[in-house]
C-alpha cells in the first residue's frame, strides 16, 4: 500500500494488474513528457528522435505530450496503450506523469473522479 503526505487516500498498486488500464484511457488529456523521458523511450524502442517525435508526440502549450488514439470502446487512449493486452506497452520507461499516478496535486483536494476511475485508490476513513 502506497501512501504520500498530503493525500487523503492510499494506493494499492496490485489493482493495476486487473483494472484494464483505466488511467491510460477514457477522456482525452495530455500525457506530458520531458526530454530525458523522450530519450529513454527512444532508446527502449530503438528509434531515432525524429522518428519517435513524428510517430508519438504532439506539441501543446510549449511542451510535448504523447499522442492519443480514438477508439469506440476505450474512448481516447494513449498511443502506447496496448488494447489487446490492456496495458502500457512501454511500462518500464513510462513517463513520470504515469509513474506518479494517482498522487497528482489535483487529487489532494478532489478525489471524486479519481475514486470512480481507479480501483487501487482507497480513501481514508475520515475523508
Ligand atoms: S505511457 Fe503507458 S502508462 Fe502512460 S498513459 Fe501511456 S499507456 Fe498509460
Amino acid at each position: 500500500m502506497i501512501r504520500e503526505d498530503g493525500y487523503k487516500f492510499c494506493f494499492d498498486s496490485s489493482a493495476c494488474a486487473s483494472c484494464g488500464g483505466a488511467c491510460c484511457i477514457g477522456e482525452s488529456g495530455y500525457i506530458w513528457v520531458n526530454y530525458p523521458e523522450i530519450e529513454a523511450m527512444v532508446e527502449h524502442l530503438k528509434l531515432s528522435i525524429e522518428e519517435f517525435a513524428k510517430t508519438y508526440l504532439i506539441r501543446a502549450k510549449n511542451r510535448y505530450s504523447l499522442k492519443e488514439y480514438k477508439d469506440e470502446e476505450l474512448g481516447y487512449a494513449c498511443i502506447f496503450f496496448d488494447k489487446s493486452k490492456r496495458m502500457c506497452s512501454i511500462y518500464e520507461v513510462r513517463p513520470k506523469q504515469c509513474r506518479t499516478f494517482p498522487f497528482w496535486s489535483q487529487f489532494k483536494s478532489d478525489t471524486k473522479e479519481l475514486i470512480k476511475e481507479c480501483p487501487g485508490v482507497i480513501l481514508d476513513e475520515n475523508s
